[in-house]
């Protein structure tokens, strides 16, 4: 009798651990909107460029559904372990949602330019000093040798790539992200970084590291030969997708039909 016990409760074992590959899509990567996504493995959680008001008419933005489940931390958008914003600019970044959102996930971590920082600054009151113990800017100048750091468990690396657009965009700091929830679950978000191989070029052994299961560039890069060496010879990842794709993109994907291209909201990829 213990027996046939024994056996049934080994079948039922064996029945469980071959359903377990359905768990394993819990490693993806979500398009929010623009540069706007989600990554997760399992539990660990992390956004770029999530919460802008801003689309020049061009871009897209989160839809409200979506930016109404981040806000409120509602499945899947919820236990966000860290946001990362790579520039102050309004169709990437706006202060006050990110505030709001930062004092209704109190365990929420976020990584930022200081120009990000110094906005929300700006519109903070007294009640939100604490707030910024959670906030880490940062402060590279253009040159600078990348910077990597950990909050929990996720390993981060930083580094400052001039914006796209050369000198008419200022001084605005744009930041590229090399973050890992694992070694396999390892991505890269661009910002709007220039494609330009002086950029990439000097910090070719810093991409050669290690290996980037998905690269998440502004879609320009696709439409330059540079962007495409950057990618060829520098970024050392298995995929590239493009993200800041604008809604009237039709052109463009029929001149690059190459280009895997991020551009409903709420789609994903996977990243086992
Ligand atoms: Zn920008
Ligand atoms: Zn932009």
């Amino acid at each position: 009798m213990l027996r046939i016990k024994f056996g049934f409760i080994a079948a039922v074992l064996v029945a469980l651990i071959t359903t377990l590959p359905a768990v394993a899509h819990d490693n993806h990567a979500t398009y929010l909107g623009n540069e706007g996504v989600m990554v997760q493995r399992g539990e660990a959680k992390i956004l770029f460029d999530p919460l802008y008001n801003q689309n020049f008419g061009a871009y897209l933005l989160v839809p409200q559904d979506i930016r109404d489940a981040l806000m409120a931390g509602k499945a899947p958008y919820d236990n966000i372990d860290i946001v990362f914003i790579s520039h102050a600019h309004g169709d990437h970044f706006a202060p006050a949602p990110m505030l709001a959102f930062m004092h209704a996930h109190e365990n929420t971590r976020l990584v930022a330019s200081q120009q990000a920082v110094d906005a929300l600054k700006a519109i903070a009151g007294d009640e939100d000093a604490s707030l910024f113990a959670r906030i880490t800017p940062l402060t590279l100048n253009p040159k600078d040798a990348p910077i990597s750091f950990n909050i929990g468990g996720v390993a981060i690396e930083a580094v400052r790539i001039p914006h796209a657009g050369g000198p008419r965009q200022g001084n605005i700091q744009n930041y590229v992200y090399r973050v890992a929830l694992d070694d396999q679950t390892r991505v890269m978000h661009f910002g709007d970084a220039d494609p330009a191989e002086k950029f990439f070029g000097p910090l070719h052994s810093f991409w050669q590291t290690k290996r980037t299961r998905l690269a998440m560039l502004p879609y320009w890069f696709f439409d330059s030969e540079e962007g495409h060496k950057i990618m060829d010879e520098h970024l050392n990842a298995d995929h590239y997708i493009g993200v800041h794709v604008p809604t009237d993109s039709k052109a463009f994907q029929q001149k690059h039909p190459e280009a895997d291209l991020f551009t409903n909201p709420g789609e994903t990829r996977p990243l086992d």
